[in-house]
């Protein structure tokens, strides 16, 4: 059986290695545009330079499984079309292709490895009480900004956003905002319009200029599924069935942030659930037997504030929010277990 993934970030890598487990006689290629497994949820401490982020991808994947550095350009009839030209031929797919960053011009994104090492260049390039805004006020935006503002406390760090720190409950919103502030990060409760020539807009009216402007939010998807005629959600995301797969297409199942799965949001700590119940259902298929339905399952969300600080909120299995919520010590023990945990879960296709 032959089986391609596109995209070896965690739900990709993780597919790739639950099925080999599983399905012996599977031959497995993953198709990436690099040679690295790229540790997104640490591309902000990539950037101010707390972490390398990157792992060759070969170290990632069982024995027995050889990646393919590419980027897919089209995927339908059993074969999948890579950007130079090659053609794959497949039994089944995996779409894993992640999310995307759409930057306003003047901005540079956070959420991809490409940008995050502008980021870092630009971050060290910039002297001493330089100004570093960060757009976006969710859970990427506020990690960026506590990080570089603990790594680079010589500069002035601002974090704009419309709702920064919505996601959280009252008290551990306070947290969140009350840590940033001791870190030195200036809250603006705002919208950014457009970043022209070194300076900020807000829809206020306000301005400030900015030495480095980093975009913090995620949104959309890369256009695979939209531009291969499969059906997709508002925001690109391929529509899946129960099993996650492609609604218009048995033979492709869609992972992680690029599938439109009912009640999921792009999370880390989703790709790794899904990948195993693809890989899963795929095995049982393969036996003739009937897979089970998918239905995400939450536990909580956390944020880091640099390296010595986080905050942990717990949420119902449906994601909306408990009131409980840790800080100190353990929350930051939590968030780091979890994000080590990710990656294990995909380097062994176990865990989730
Ligand atoms: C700074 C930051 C912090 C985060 N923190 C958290 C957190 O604490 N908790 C959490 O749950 N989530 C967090 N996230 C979100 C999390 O990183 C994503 O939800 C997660 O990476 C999704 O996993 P994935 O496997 O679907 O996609 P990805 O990990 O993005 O992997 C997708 C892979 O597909 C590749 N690809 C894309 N297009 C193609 C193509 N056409 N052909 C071949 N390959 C392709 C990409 O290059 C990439 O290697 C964070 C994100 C960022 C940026």
């Amino acid at each position: 059986m032959k089986v391609v993934v596109v995209g070896a970030g965690y739900a990709g890598t993780f597919a790739a290695n639950r099925i080999a487990r599983k399905v012996r006689s599977a031959e497995i290629t993953p198709v990436n545009p690099r040679p690295d497994f790229v540790e997104r949820v640490r591309l902000h401490q990539r950037l101010a330079g707390t972490a390398a982020a990157a792992t060759p991808l070969a170290s990632m994947l069982r024995d027995g499984i050889a990646s393919r550095v590419g980027t897919a350009e089209r995927i339908g009839d059993g074969v999948l079309t890579l950007g130079d030209g090659t053609d794959i031929g497949f039994d089944y797919a995996f779409l894993a292709m992640g999310s995307s960053v759409r930057p306003m011009p003047g901005a540079v994104p956070v959420g991809t490895w490409e940008g995050a090492e502008r980021a870092r260049a630009a971050l060290a390039a910039l002297p001493a009480g330089g100004t570093v805004t960060v757009v976006g006020g969710g859970a990427t935006g506020i990690e960026t900004a506590a990080e570089v503002a603990e790594a680079r406390p010589d500069l002035r760090v601002r974090l704009v956003g419309s709702s920064v720190a919505g996601g959280f409950s009252g008290r551990a919103r306070e947290r969140v905002r009350s840590g940033l502030a001791g870190l030195g990060v200036d809250i603006v409760d705002d919208r950014v319009t457009e970043v022209t020539d070194g300076v900020v807009h807000l829809c206020s009216g306000a301005a400030f200029a900015s030495g480095l402007t980093l975009w913090a939010i995620l949104s959309g998807v890369p256009g695979l599924a939209a531009r291969s005629g499969l059906r997709v959600d508002p925001e690109g995301r391929a529509l899946v069935d129960e099993y996650l797969r492609c609604v218009d297409d048995e033979r492709i199942f869609a992972v992680g942030d690029c599938a439109a799965v009912p009640g999921a949001r792009f999370a880390c700590a989703l790709a790794g659930p899904q990948a195993a119940h693809a890989a899963d259902a795929l095995a049982r298929l393969a036996e003739g037997r009937t897979p089970g339905p998918y239905s995400p399952r939450y536990v909580g969300r956390a944020v880091t504030l640099g390296r010595k600080q986080a905050v942990g909120q717990f949420t119902h299995p449906d994601d909306t929010l408990r009131r409980g919520y840790v800080t100190g010590r353990t929350a930051v023990l939590l968030k780091e277990l979890a994000s080590r945990g990710g990656k294990f879960a995909a380097r062994t296709g176990t865990g989730a």
